[in-house]
């Protein structure tokens, strides 16, 4: 068994979505295969927009942005499917009419239900699309709803996993899979949605942005799958975001533990949720280009002898750093502590960065215009507060002497940590 998974960018036009049928065809082998795919394209962001016409009653643009993301789906369908009478096109009718009918006929009032229904859509017509048109290739394959496989609370938006369900539910439909002959003397297809859940009545939920790797993990989980494969337009893990440093390399092979850590301290590459179910039944989670799906690509597993041999650099923008100094001139200890560690959990907020000396206690932190100023005016209660924004934070695992003597010296520090493994600079980025 094994599960691969597609990202909205590699299903963005109808070119690509051949590619990734291409890519299953000739990686689909002796074992079953699971594909979790997302929205197409920017399909997703189009859909929270819609939303947001949705429940702000704007009515006229709301309908404009519909037919905007239906007139893209057909598009993609048209470049595929030729024959304007194929059944295709009844499908994707359907799902948007459904999409019409509720934007039109139901008064929105829960933001986050509404934003579930409405939003679970594009990965809704994506897999309806990649299913069919694999159907026509000669990859017979199954269309499972995410809603009967991935079992959640209804916390919608942001729903909560319920494994014991999910495990239970996902094993259930493979096995109705297994016992389906394709006819093609080829293993099980199953093609499923990412991020999208379902409560146990029914209601739809999702996972959070960037919840189709997560969707994958869990499917791996409960079927003790042999691999998963994230396939992204990018070579593989890289060791720094390429789009802010362009000599970027690729790391072929890290540790669960040492990509929990990249991703705690602010690496995008994959969902911080996907790993550590992984890591728990070692399942190795590979990530592969679908531009070079020849190439080796980066592999996750329990092995731990790649770790430091390259330095990692992860980059934080948009940094706020606060310094506390307690207003009744005691010494920085326990009870005030507790006290700044209690606002920040009342206000949401995550330290990135955190150092005290005897008299002050400082933090760095991602700027939101939502929670930060209420976050100060709590604090300025029994704090003296010192404020600085528009900081970059800097975080090197594996740092080297010769790329902190690169880092430190185009940027003003304003403060550092380092442990063995990690650096951590705050820096005022230098002007001009
Ligand atoms: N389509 C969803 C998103 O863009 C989920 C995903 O792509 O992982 O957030
Ligand atoms: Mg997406």
């Amino acid at each position: 068994m094994r599960v691969f998974k597609f990202g909205g960018a590699s299903v963005r036009n109808p070119e690509s979505v051949r590619n990734v049928a291409r890519i299953i065809r000739d990686h689909h082998g002796t074992d079953p295969l699971v594909v979790v795919l997302s929205a197409m394209g920017k399909t997703t962001n189009a859909l929270e927009e819609l939303c947001a016409l949705f429940m702000g009653g704007q009515k006229d643009e709301m309908i404009e942005k519909y037919l905007a993301i239906k007139a893209m789906h057909f598009e993609v369908a048209r470049g595929l499917f030729p024959d304007p009478g194929h059944h295709v096109y009844q499908v994707l009718e359907q799902s948007f009419y459904q999409l019409y009918y509720y934007i039109t006929e139901v008064h929105g009032e829960n933001y986050n239900y509404e934003y579930d229904r409405i939003v679970s859509t594009g990965e809704t017509v994506s897999t309806q699309i990649l299913s069919i048109y694999l159907n026509g290739i000669g990859l017979a394959n199954r269309l499972v709803p995410a809603r009967k496989l991935i079992i959640t609370d209804a916390n919608f938006r942001d729903a909560r996993v319920d494994w014991i369900m999910s495990s239970q539910a996902i094993q259930e439909q493979m096995a109705l899979s297994l016992d389906k002959d394709p006819g093609e003397n080829l293993p099980p297809l199953v093609i499923t949605q990412g991020f999208i859940g379902g409560t146990q009545q029914g209601f739809t939920t999702t996972l959070g942005r960037e919840g189709s790797d997560f969707t994958a993990a869990i499917i791996a989980y409960a079927l003790q799958a042999k691999e998963v494969v994230i396939w992204k337009d990018v070579p593989g893990l890289l060791n720094a975001d390429p789009k802010i440093m362009n000599n970027a390399v690729l790391l072929p092979n890290i540790s669960y533990q040492e990509a929990i850590e990249l991703a705690y301290y602010g690496a995008t590459v994959i969902h911080p949720k996907t790993l550590k179910p992984l890591l728990h039944k070692n399942i190795p989670l590979r990530v592969k280009s679908f531009h070079q799906p020849e190439m080796p690509g980066s592999i996750i597993n329990n092995n731990e002898e790649g770790d430091n041999l390259i330095p990692s650099y992860i980059f934080k923008y948009n940094q706020v750093l606060v310094s506390l100094f307690p207003k009744d001139f005691s010494f920085i200890a326990e009870e005030n502590l507790s006290r700044v560690f209690a606002d920040f959990a009342k206000h949401g907020v995550r330290m990135n960065l955190m150092q005290n000396s005897a008299i002050s206690f400082s933090a760095c932190f991602d700027k939101d215009k939502t929670k930060t100023p209420a976050l100060l005016h709590d604090l300025q209660k029994m704090f003296t507060v010192k404020y600085n924004e528009d900081l970059e934070l800097i975080t090197v695992r594996h740092y080297t002497r010769a790329c902190m003597d690169r880092l430190i010296s185009s940027k003003e520090i304003v403060m550092e940590q380092k442990n063995r493994t990690t650096l951590q600079l705050v820096v005022r980025p230098v002007k001009g």
